[in-house]
């Protein structure tokens, strides 16, 4: 995609050169196995993170350590018109304090996002709110003992604390998708939620992952029921197929996962076939960094007479990454924001260490944001 201004209007040159060394030293497998051992060494032993915070990638991939130190560069994205969502960096929470102080920091969010256009609207992961055992159980119909009875009773007060607080400040809060195989669990908690928020319009919205089989059927059987209710969908791929095929194999079963790329690729296709067709019955959020995907779904756009700027239709990328896409599709017009982690350093590695997974395990990731990022450079140079 061809911005119309720059590929990195909101990162200085001495930003991007940063980010090409990281993205440089990404496309090297072995030094990413090494990092995430340093890492995994660092935290172990609590060694001081912060005199070293530059050479984590904390500032290619997060915002800042609270809701406040976001705000310089989230206001910066918004001068060329990409909006923000602040995403609690705090995965693999374990105990009733931390699911109360993500809460608090997720209602931080909201709150944010009452007073400021910047943020559209606000996120939730739900073992971010409640464990992930006790959503699995669930999931599964097993029964809760007496402390798990209470403890599935905070989960919801907290998601209903977020959802009531996200109704009164007229957000959206996105509920994220894990697992598979915590899903039937997680619908339990939130969709009764939805089905009492999403009346006038859509206060919680869902998450849809095309990487598994069949989510194509239960998307249009979303829509066909969204007339009994507000329906709103972010539409994404799917983050954890290594997990999922792992399981599948030493459950030995057949893994939820489409056997093929192709066949994910082609469910996706459709289903932003279906969005784009239904636009005016439901809020839907393209979340993806497939750039034939978001070329596709601009053309069609235009053969169609729809709106970029539509207000039911929403793309999105997460910060540091494609960030050349978000910026040319707001400057075509489109409704576009960032998912945009924070938080401290420490509680961010977790997420750190999926991203350079993920951006060392397909070499065209790393080659592409390398690409952009050297003309990028040299646009500049040439400027200057
Ligand atoms: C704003 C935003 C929000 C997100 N929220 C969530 C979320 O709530 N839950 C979640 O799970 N993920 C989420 N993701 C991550 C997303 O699911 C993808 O992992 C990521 O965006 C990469 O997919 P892609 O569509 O961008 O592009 P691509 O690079 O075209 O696709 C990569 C994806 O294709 C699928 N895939 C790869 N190889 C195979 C294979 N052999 N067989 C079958 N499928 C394959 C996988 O899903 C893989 O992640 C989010 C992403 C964004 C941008």
């Amino acid at each position: 995609m061809t911005p119309t201004t720059s590929y990195y209007p909101h990162k200085t040159t001495s930003d991007l050169r940063a980010s090409l060394v990281l993205f440089q030293l990404l496309s090297f497998p072995f030094f990413v196995r090494i990092a995430l051992f340093a890492w995994r060494l660092i935290d172990f032993f609590r060694i001081p993170l912060s005199p070293f915070i530059r050479l984590t990638g904390y500032y290619q991939f997060c915002a800042g350590k609270d809701v406040t130190s976001c705000a310089e560069i989230t206001s910066r994205m918004a001068d060329f018109k990409v909006k923000s969502v602040l995403d609690y960096a705090n995965e693999h929470s374990e105990n009733e304090t931390d699911f109360d102080q993500n809460t608090s920091a997720i209602l931080q969010t909201i709150r944010a996002a009452a007073k400021s256009n910047v943020y559209p609207f606000a996120v939730l992961k739900p073992t971010a709110i409640g464990s992930f055992l006790l959503f699995e159980k669930k999931s599964n119909g097993i029964s809760f003992n007496d402390a798990e009875v209470i403890a599935w009773k905070q989960i919801k007060s907290r998601l209903e604390s977020c959802a009531s607080l996200a109704a009164k400040s007229g957000i959206v809060l996105m509920v994220d998708a894990e697992e598979s195989w915590i899903q039937l669990g997680v619908d339990a908690l939130v969709l009764p939620v939805l089905k009492r928020f999403n009346t006038e319009r859509v206060v919680v919205a869902i998450t849809l992952q095309f990487y598994l089989k069949g989510t194509f059927d239960t998307y249009k059987q979303l829509i066909d029921d969204a007339s009994q209710y507000s329906l709103g969908v972010k539409l994404v791929r799917g983050a954890y197929i290594e997990k999922e095929n792992k399981r599948a194999k030493s459950l030995g079963i057949s893994s939820p996962v489409c056997d093929t790329k192709a066949q994910t690729d082609n469910q996706y296709r459709q289903a932003l076939a279906l969005g784009l067709e239904n636009l005016p019955k439901h809020l839907c959020i393209i979340a993806t960094h497939n750039e034939p995907d978001i070329q596709w779904v601009t053309q069609s756009c235009k053969q169609n007479n729809i709106l970029l700027n539509h207000k039911n239709l929403w793309f999105s990328q997460l910060y540091g990454m494609r960030d050349y896409i978000s910026f040319s599709l707001a400057s075509l017009g489109a409704n576009v924001f960032k998912y945009v982690p924070f938080g401290p350093l420490r509680q961010s590695i977790p997420y750190l260490m999926r991203r350079a997974i993920e951006n060392s395990s397909v070499k065209s990731q790393t080659t592409l944001e390398r690409k952009m990022l050297k003309e990028e450079i040299a646009r500049r140079k040439t400027n200057a």
